[in-house]
């Protein structure tokens, strides 16, 4: 399951340099988290790390976009090849 950013979001840019999947950009409104791109932090964090240090609780589980955890590995591992998951993220 991707994360979503919600109307909430206040652009402060917080959330941005933290996902190391790069799935997350400036939008006209409000920040974006790519779909195909996040990992919900699976391979990289125990715990997603826009939801982490987001101010306003703007990055929230989107359930339109439901992955198993096997999906979620596979990904980061396409996005990020060569690279081993770390221990505890998966
Ligand atoms: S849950 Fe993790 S991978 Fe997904 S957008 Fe947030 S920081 Fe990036
Ligand atoms: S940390 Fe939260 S408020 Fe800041 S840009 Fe990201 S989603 Fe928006």
């Amino acid at each position: 399951m991707a994360y979503k950013i919600t109307e909430d979001c206040i652009s402060c840019g917080a959330c941005e340099s933290e996902c190391k999947n790069d799935a997350i950009s400036e939008g006209d409104a409000a920040y974006v988290i790519d779909p195909e791109k996040c990992t919900e932090c699976v391979g990289w964090f125990e715990e997603a790390r826009c939801a982490e240090v987001c101010p306003v609780g703007a990055a929230v589980p989107d359930s339109d976009n439901s992955e198993t955890k096997e999906q979620l590995l596979e990904k980061f591992k396409k996005l990020n090849p060569g690279q081993e998951p770390v221990d505890g993220t998966y």
